[in-house]
């Protein structure tokens, strides 16, 4: 039935792309390398039909994926907001509308919008909805609508497509890792992708501040609930001094997560002074996008996220809290 239904949504979406023209392309705020991925394949994807179409993202393209994008450029919403609206709109890993940040304001008041995701707390948002909760990335659904639409796999959206299957499941060792995720990544290999250099480049290789900031956030390491909950905190202080930005916090959740006994690993991440973003990442006991909705957050059941007001101290007692009466 799943299946069926998966086949209507993704014939929806081809006609959907087929008919129209002029498209705006966003991935959600602080792009991962799914998102990232997401947003070239499919423009990729639109460039092969012949279609106009216009990248934007609230903020930069993190600087290591950008390569994937090739010609391309993706317009920064904060940086330059376009002077046009947009009516035929793609949002490619947004598990809700506000997940594409201010990019909203350049959308039209009757705009139409093509939802393709991946996440279970995705709310439907789109006129049309292609979302599939078990698919490990949304380049996995975009495979598939590559499929349903005829388009050549070429070197370029392979790249795409191999980056966000690899960057959402950890380097294929996360439980989304599925039989039709390795057979994808399989026939992206098979096409001539070279896994090794995405892996090394993606999951391997670290810059200097990201390992300054590592070492300091290992500092932090704390536990709670007979060590079945523990956490990390990364100050705008500690940014400062080690020159990092926000995406060299990637991954550090994981060394809370990955202690022996831990069910529930999580970031704290100083944004600004009284706003703390929250990472949450479960062993699979806890359901930590259900945690995360409470913060008026959300994601997947092993790994969710949110915002909470407050300094640090205080946001970590909020949340450390909740997550304990999620593991009674
Ligand atoms: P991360 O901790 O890496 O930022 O996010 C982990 C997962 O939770 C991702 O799948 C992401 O899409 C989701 N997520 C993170 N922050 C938020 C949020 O504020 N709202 C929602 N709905 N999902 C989030
Ligand atoms: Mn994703």
């Amino acid at each position: 039935m799943m299946a069926d239904s998966y086949e209507v949504h993704l014939k929806e979406a081809a006609a959907f792309i087929r008919q129209h023209d002029d498209f705006l392309v966003v991935s959600h705020v602080q792009p991962d390398g799914d998102a990232a991925g997401s947003t070239f394949a499919t423009a990729y994807m639109l460039q092969a039909l012949g279609k106009r179409y216009t990248l934007i993202n609230e903020g930069a393209i993190p600087e290591k994926f950008q390569f994937l994008g090739g010609e391309h450029s993706v317009v920064q919403y904060a940086l330059q907001p376009p002077e046009r609206k947009f009516a035929i709109v793609i949002s490619v890993d947004c598990a809700d509308f506000g997940r594409i940040g201010q990019v909203q304001h350049c959308l039209d008041d009757n705009m139409l919008l093509l939802n393709i995701d991946h996440h279970a707390t995705n709310d439907a948002f789109g006129a049309v909805n292609l979302v599939r909760a078990d698919a490990a990335a949304t380049v996995e659904v975009l495979y598939d609508l590559a499929v349903t639409l005829g388009i050549p796999f070429t070197a370029e959206l392979n790249d795409c497509i191999y980056t966000g299957l690899l960057t959402d499941t950890g380097g294929f060792r996360y439980s989304n890792t599925s039989p039709k995720v390795l057979q994808i990544a399989a026939d992206m290999l098979a096409r001539g992708v070279k896994g090794h250099v995405l892996a090394e480049m993606f999951l391997e290789k670290m810059t200097v501040p990201q390992v300054s900031l590592l070492r300091k956030g290992l500092s932090t390491l704390s536990f709670a609930h007979g060590n079945r909950v523990a956490w990390l905190s990364v100050s705008l202080n500690d940014l400062a001094e080690t020159g990092a930005s926000n995406d060299d916090m990637d991954g550090l959740v994981n060394y809370a997560r990955n202690v022996e006994g831990v069910e529930v690993g999580m970031l704290f991440k100083e944004k600004q002074p009284g706003v703390v973003k929250v990472s949450l990442r479960s062993g699979g006991q806890a359901d930590v996008a259900e945690i995360a909705k409470r913060f008026g957050g959300g994601g997947h059941v092993r790994a969710a996220g949110c915002t909470v007001s407050g300094s640090l101290i205080e946001a970590i007692d909020q949340v450390v809290k909740e997550v304990g009466k999620a593991l009674l």
